[in-house]
C-alpha cells in the first residue's frame, strides 16, 4: 500500500506550489501519458506551455470551504486557455465590483443633467380629404402598341 502523501496547503492565498507537488497534480489529472487541461479538456503535450489554475477561485475562500489554495483544488490548464479564462475572470469581477460599488453608494451613478427638452408643438389638424378633387388613375408606365 502506497504512503498516504499529506496535501500541500499554501500557507498564504499567493503561494506557488513546489515542484513536487506539482508533478502529483499532474500524476493526478494524467490520461494517456498527458495531463489533461481542465479547462478544455484536452492533453496537453510535452513542450507546450502549461499553468496551474484553482478550480475553484481562491476568492471564495470562506471559513466554510477552507483555504483554496490546496493541493485538491490547483488543475493543469494550458497557458492559452487559463489567459483565456483569466481575462473573462476579470470582466465578470470588474462588473461585480461596478455593481457593489454604485449598489453600496462607494461611487454615484454619473447623472445626465437633463435638458427643459423641445417646447411642444402644436398637434397636427387631420386633412379631410373628401373635400379634394378626385386625382383618378395614372398609369405608372405607358404601355407600347
Ligand atoms: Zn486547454
Amino acid at each position: 500500500m502506497p504512503r498516504k502523501v499529506k496535501e500541500w496547503i499554501g500557507k498564504k492565498p499567493g503561494s506557488i506550489p513546489p515542484v513536487s507537488v506539482k508533478l502529483r497534480i499532474d500524476k493526478r489529472e494524467t490520461k494517456d501519458d498527458h495531463p489533461i487541461c481542465h479547462i478544455c479538456g484536452t492533453a496537453i503535450k510535452v513542450g507546450e506551455s502549461k499553468h496551474y489554475d484553482h478550480k475553484e477561485e481562491l476568492r471564495k475562500e470562506t471559513e466554510v470551504t477552507g483555504p483554496l489554495n490546496r493541493e485538491s483544488n490547483i488543475f493543469p490548464t494550458h497557458a492559452a486557455c487559463n489567459t483565456s479564462k483569466a481575462v473573462i475572470d476579470n470582466k465578470i469581477k470588474a462588473k461585480e465590483n461596478r455593481q457593489r460599488a454604485r449598489h453600496t453608494g462607494v461611487k454615484k451613478p454619473k447623472g445626465k443633467i437633463q435638458s427643459p427638452g423641445f417646447a411642444k408643438s402644436e398637434k397636427r389638424t387631420k386633412i379631410d380629404k373628401s373635400a379634394m378633387p378626385a386625382l383618378g388613375f395614372r398609369p405608372m408606365f405607358k404601355v407600347k402598341t
